[in-house]
C-alpha cells in the first residue's frame, strides 16, 4: 500500500521542526550544541515511550520495582564506579579551527570513505595510542582537511558545585548514567521491600555526558534521558546465561511489538573481548539501522557482582544479600539493560515515516498506543454553531478517553494530510448529517478509509 523509502536524517529534522516534536534549544540565542527541546508533539510522544517502557518492565513483572534517584550524588560514587577515572572518549582537536573531534569517528569516516569493510579495521577494538598511530599514518586529517593532534582522553562527566556550606564550595557531578543511583540505594531497597533474589530495580531519569560528536540529532546529545535496569541474581542459583538470553527477548519484543519497529532494522551485535568492558562477561548491543548506519540503541550487559563491590569499597558499608532460606550472606550479580529514551524516540520516527507516493502524503505510520493524538475532531464548517458544539461535545467525549486534537483550519482534506504527517490514527468530522442521526466520519489514517460511526460507539472504537 505504501511506497517507502528510508526517510534521510534531514527529512526527519525538518517534520520533526514543522510539526513541533523537537526544536533545536535556545534557538532566539543562536543554539546551544547537541541540546534539543521536545515540543508539544514531541513531549507527548516522549512520555508515551517512557510509559510503555514503565509498564512493560515495572508495573507488568513482579520481579521488577521502579525507583527515583538524584541527578547529583555523593561525588564519590563516580570514583567507585570508575567514570571519575576512565569515563572518557579519545579526543583531537583540528590544528588549525580548533574544533574537536571523536578519533574513533574520524576513522571510521575515513574507513566509510575507504570502502574498507568494517571487520577489516575494528575501531571499538583500538586503544587511544593505536588510533593516534592509525590517524598518523593514513594521514588523516579533520572533516576540514587539516591535520589533528594527538588523540587525548576527555573526561564526559559533567562537574557543578553545591554550596551549602559558607564560602566553600564543594565539586559534584551531574550523573553520567542513572544506573548508580540503583546501586547505591540497593540496600535501602532490601530493607524497605519485600523483594527477594532474582528482581530488579528500573528508573528512568536524565543523564549528562560531555559529548564531543555534533551533527546526530537527538541521537547524541548532551542531556538525555535513560531507562536502564538492574536485575540482580545469585549466580549460585541462576544461570546468568538463561537471564541474559530472557532480557534480550524481552528488549527485543518491547522494540518490535510496543513500539512497533520493523525486525530488518534491527540487529544484535555482540562486543568482542577488547572492546567489552573488564568487569563485563558478556556484552551485546541492540543496534537500530539509523539512517546514518547502524547504531546502538540499547545495550544489555552482564556486569557481575562489580558495582556492588565497588560500593562496598569506597563506602565501607554492607551491601549484601542474605537468603531468607539458608542465611547464607552475599552479593548478588547483575545483568543491565540500559537504554536511551531519546534513541527509542528519534528509531520509533525514522520506522515511522512513510513517504505515500500516490497519495502525496507524508505518514507516520505510528503504532496508535505512540501517537501524540489518539484522534483528531473536524468541525465541517466553523460558522455553523450547532456544527461547532456537536463537535464540541464528540471532543469532550474522546478527550476522557485518550488525547485528542481540535482542528477547525482549512478544508477537510488539508486536515488530514495535516494529522497524517504526525500519526493521528483517524480523524472525526462532525457534518450536517451528524445534527440529524447523530452520526460522525471516521476517517482511517492508514488505509484513508471512510466510515459512518454512531457518537455513542466512538468511546469503544478510541480505546482499541
Ligand atoms: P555510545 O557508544 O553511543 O556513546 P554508550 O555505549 O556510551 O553509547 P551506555 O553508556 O551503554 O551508552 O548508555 C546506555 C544507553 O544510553 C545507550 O544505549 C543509549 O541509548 C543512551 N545514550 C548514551 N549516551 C547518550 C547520549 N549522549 N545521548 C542520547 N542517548 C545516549
Amino acid at each position: 500500500m505504501f511506497t517507502s523509502t528510508h526517510p534521510s536524517l534531514e527529512d526527519i529534522v525538518a517534520l520533526a521542526k514543522r510539526r513541533g516534536f523537537v526544536f533545536p534549544t535556545s534557538e532566539i540565542y543562536g543554539g546551544l550544541a547537541n541540546s534539543y527541546d521536545y515540543g508539544p508533539l514531541g513531549a507527548e510522544l516522549l512520555r508515551n515511550i517512557r510509559n510503555e517502557w514503565w509498564k512493560q518492565f515495572i508495573h507488568k513483572r513482579r520481579d521488577m520495582v521502579g525507583l527515583d534517584s538524584q541527578i547529583m550524588l555523593h561525588p564519590e560514587t563516580w570514583v567507585a564506579s570508575g567514570h571519575v577515572g576512565s569515563f572518557s572518549d579519545p579526543l583531537v582537536e583540528d590544528k588549525v579551527t580548533a574544533k574537536r573531534y571523536r578519533a574513533d569517528h574520524l576513522i571510521e569516516a575515513w574507513l566509510k570513505e575507504q570502502k574498507l569493510e568494517s571487520n577489516e579495521v575494528q575501531v571499538e577494538n583500538m586503544r587511544i595510542e593505536e588510533m593516534g598511530e592509525f590517524i598518523a599514518t593514513k594521514n588523516i586529517t579533520s572533516p576540514d582537511g587539516n591535520p589533528v593532534t594527538e588523540p587525548r582522553s576527555f573526561n564526559l562527566l559533567f562537574e557543578t558545585a553545591i554550596g551549602s556550606v559558607a564560602g566553600e564550595k564543594s565539586k559534584v557531578y551531574l550523573r553520567g548514567e542513572t544506573a548508580q543511583g540503583i546501586f547505591s540505594n540497593f540496600k535501602q531497597i532490601l530493607d524497605s521491600t519485600r523483594v527477594q533474589l532474582p528482581f530488579g530495580v528500573g528508573q528512568i531519569g536524565k543523564s549528562f555526558r560531555n559529548e564531543i560528536t555534533t551533527g546526530q540529532f537527538v541521537f547524541r546529545t548532551l542531556e538525555f534521558e535513560q531507562a536502564e535496569i538492574e536485575y540482580f541474581f545469585n549466580p549460585a542459583q541462576s544461570d546468568w546465561k538463561e537471564l541474559f538470553e530472557d532480557w534480550k527477548k524481552s528488549m527485543w519484543s518491547f522494540v518490535t511489538e510496543i513500539l512497533g519497529i520493523q525486525a530488518e532494522n534491527l540487529r544484535w551485535r555482540q562486543h568482542t573481548d577488547k572492546e567489552r568492558s573488564h568487569y563485563s562477561k558478556d556484552t551485546y548491543d541492540l543496534d537500530y539501522n539509523f539512517s546514518f548506519g547502524w547504531k546502538e540503541l540499547w545495550g544489555i550487559a552482564y556486569r557481575t557482582d562489580y558495582d556492588l563491590k565497588q560500593h562496598i569499597n569506597h563506602s565501607g558499608k554492607s551491601l549484601e544479600y542474605t537468603d531468607p532460606y539458608t542465611g547464607e550472606k552475599f552479593v548478588p550479580h547483575v545483568i543491565e539493560p540500559a537504554v536511551g529514551v531519546n534513541r527509542m524516540f528519534l528509531m520509533v520516527l525514522s520506522d515511522a515515516y512513510f513517504y505515500d507516493a500516490e497519495r502525496q502524503r507524508t505518514v507516520l505510520r505510528l503504532k496508535p498506543n505512540l501517537a501524540p493524538y489518539k484522534v483528531a475532531i473536524f468541525p465541517l464548517v466553523k460558522n455553523k454553531p450547532e456544527i461547532v458544539a456537536k463537535a464540541e461535545e464528540v471532543y469532550q467525549l474522546c478527550a476522557v478517553v485518550a488525547p485528542t486534537v481540535w482542528d477547525d483550519r482549512g478544508n477537510i482534506g488539508k486536515r488530514y494530510l495535516s494529522q497524517d504527517e504526525i500519526g493521528t490514527p483517524a480523524c472525526i468530522t462532525i457534518d450536517y448529517q451528524t445534527l440529524e442521526d447523530n452520526t460522525v466520519t471516521w476517517r482511517d489514517r492508514d488505509t484513508t478509509e471512510q466510515v459512518r460511526v454512531a457518537i455513542s460507539d466512538l468511546a469503544q472504537r478510541i480505546r482499541m
